[in-house]
């Protein structure tokens, strides 16, 4: 499935994006509900299938609901005219809704520096021993086609494409073997960063956490779409023009090795979301820098997910 968070005009919702349509899946499980005769099915929809991407994550049956939701629609030859038990209609045309950041408020958002061997090389750095694990703040996070704006505090600011993976269910000391079955599903993460903030302050936090610098989307493909997330085509064009163009495959430490090595001592939890680092073709190790500004378009795009775009305003 391809989950999306979506506005249909009235606030978010939970849905599920098939081809030119993307499904509410807590109002068509609500239908499906009526048709079996339940009585308080409003209630217990939203109890069964929470309509906020967190609380789906969290509701350990929920993604076996969804399915059935999906089914259902299929069943009744669903077409825009459908409606809800509430005359709400549940099916709308994908150009006609607003796609939002598929997790806007993870429990955790981390991060792995370093984690392509090109992007080492290309920064003159060595290849990291262990994973380097840094956090961004939620605050940054926004959805495909939101604007990123360039800060009055920063000259250097940068993009990095990453493929994220989404937690789906708690654990601590997962082994590499077990490590998938704690994934939910995976998106793409465009890691903004403000290079001389990063030097400056030493770390990145800041660097990477300022207002519209992690844009997140188009979808939250669940993990059954992508057998092996370590063999996926990864790009970012500016303005059209390809600057980052690689495979997952080139990851120094592979998606199940995080996973083991961040669980040790840290508990991972439904909603926790991790971005696991850009490979080469940033824009501040090229000659000369290239440097994202007012005007600029950015599209990021990683096989299996889908292709994300957002335009850059100036300060
Ligand atoms: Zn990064």
């Amino acid at each position: 499935m391809k989950l999306v968070t979506f506005d249909p005009g009235h606030g978010p919702r939970l849905g599920a994006l098939a081809r030119n349509w993307v499904i509410d899946l807590t109002l068509a499980w609500e239908a499906l509900l009526v048709e079996q005769g339940t009585m308080d099915a409003t209630d217990r929809a939203q109890q069964e299938l929470p309509s906020d991407m967190l609380g789906f994550l969290r509701h350990p049956e929920a993604m076996e609901r969804a399915q059935d939701a999906l089914r259902f629609v299929a069943r009744i030859a669903a077409n825009p005219s459908t409606k809800g038990p509430q005359g709400a209609p549940f099916v709308f045309e994908s150009e006609k809704v607003k796609l939002l950041a598929p997790l806007p408020n993870p429990t955790k958002l981390g991060c792995i520096g370093r984690n392509y061997a090109d992007h080492c090389r290309e920064q003159g750095v060595e290849l990291p021993d262990s994973p380097i694990l840094f956090a961004k703040f939620n605050s940054s996070i926004i959805g495909p086609g939101d604007p990123i704006q360039l800060p009055a505090i920063s000259d250097l600011v940068d993009f990095e494409v990453e493929l994220a993976f989404v937690i789906g269910r708690q654990g601590k000391r997962i082994s590499e073997q077990e490590a998938l079955d704690y994934v939910a599903g995976y998106t793409i993460i465009n890691d903004i960063s403000a290079r001389d903030l990063q030097r400056i302050d030493r770390q990145y936090t800041r660097a990477k956490s300022l207002d519209t610098f992690a844009p997140m989307g188009p979808v939250l493909v669940t993990k059954d779409e992508i057998p092996d997330p370590n063999s996926l085509g990864i790009r970012l064009e500016l303005n059209g023009e390809l600057m980052q163009d690689s495979n997952t495959s080139e990851m120094v430490f592979s998606i199940p090795y995080l996973i083991s090595f961040i669980s040790q001592e840290i508990t991972l939890y439904p909603g926790d979301v991790f971005a696991t680092g850009t490979p080469a073709g940033v824009g501040f190790t090229r000659q000369p820098p290239v440097l994202l500004k007012h005007g600029d378009q950015i599209a990021v795009e990683i096989d299996g997910i889908g292709r994300m775009e957002n335009p850059v305003i100036g300060s």
